[in-house]
């Protein structure tokens, strides 16, 4: 299995829209890895994660193909991590020759955000090329041959959000974005369905510093880790990410890098694809 990571991200991007900080000024400079867009990734070449504002520069600048992707996983409704009014470029004029309906799976603020923001939808009108299914946290989805479990995260109080453990074949990714310490219904879920985890990504939006409540900063990333194989769901051959990072936890790509190196974890950037 591959997870590629196309935003990596906080809710401003890196450098933010508006931003004259001098995190953003120093991103603007040295371009590379320190510039981040907003959150996504695919697993594999079919399976989506999140629909930021940026997802058309993914496809233009970083090749990201959705052309005959049909199954969206949304975490939350955010608009770093869902612009719904993209879905509207599903229906004809906009896309042509897509035969199969495309499946959006998430909470019910996402499904809110779809009937308000797409022309007609709300009316009862054009849902011909979309389908959308409440992902109900801890039950399993079967799409593709992929099982997909929503997992609920520590985030924002007003919705459900979630993230998502994904397996095929064997293998299992944790993609876990964004969200503080993970909550007690979801560390129990893991603990009674025991699958070992080939992939953590975890949060680390505050780097430098901590949070725990609705992000993590690295220290919580190491906490999470630590718990994590406490329980025995990762170890020692588990692939341990941190990603979705925002300029006011102040480390560039290169320092990110030295700080998560003492604990293990890789640091994602936009276009790093990891196989497992
Ligand atoms: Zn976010
Ligand atoms: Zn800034
Ligand atoms: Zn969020």
């Amino acid at each position: 299995m591959k997870l590629t990571y196309y935003g990596t991200a906080a809710g401003e991007g890196w450098p933010g829209l508006f931003c004259n900080c001098d995190l953003c000024k120093a991103a603007r400079d040295l371009k590379g890895k320190n510039i981040r867009t907003r959150s996504q990734a695919l697993i594999n070449e079919d399976l989506l994660i999140d629909l930021t504002p940026d997802t058309n520069m993914h496809c233009i600048v970083y090749g990201l193909d959705l052309s005959t992707v049909d199954n969206l996983l949304v975490t939350h409704s955010h608009s770093d991590h869902f612009n719904a009014s993209e879905i509207e470029l599903l229906r004809d004029p906009f896309a042509h020759e897509r035969p199969n309906i495309f499946q959006v799976y998430g909470n019910n603020r996402v499904k809110e955000k779809i009937w308000m923001d797409v022309p007609g939808v709300e009316e009862g009108e054009d849902k011909s090329k979309f389908k959308f299914h409440y992902a109900e946290p801890f039950q399993p989805i079967a799409i593709k041959d992929y099982i997909v479990v929503p997992l609920l995260a520590l985030h924002d109080k007003k919705e459900e959000c979630l993230f998502y453990q994904v397996t095929q074949d064997g293998k299992t990714i944790l993609y876990a974005h964004d969200t503080g310490a993970f909550p007690e219904q979801t560390i129990e879920y893991l603990k009674a369905n025991k699958v070992h985890l080939d992939l953590v990504s975890l949060d680390c939006t505050t780097q430098s510093e901590p949070d725990g409540k609705n992000h993590m900063g690295l220290i919580d990333a190491v906490k999470e880790k630590q718990r994590l194989t406490e329980l025995g769901l990762g170890d020692e051959n588990t692939v341990w990410v941190v990603n979705h990072f925002s300029h006011n936890g102040l480390w560039l790509h290169d320092q990110m890098v030295t700080e998560a190196d003492k604990y293990g974890f890789l640091v994602s950037y936009d276009g790093m694809s990891i196989e497992i």
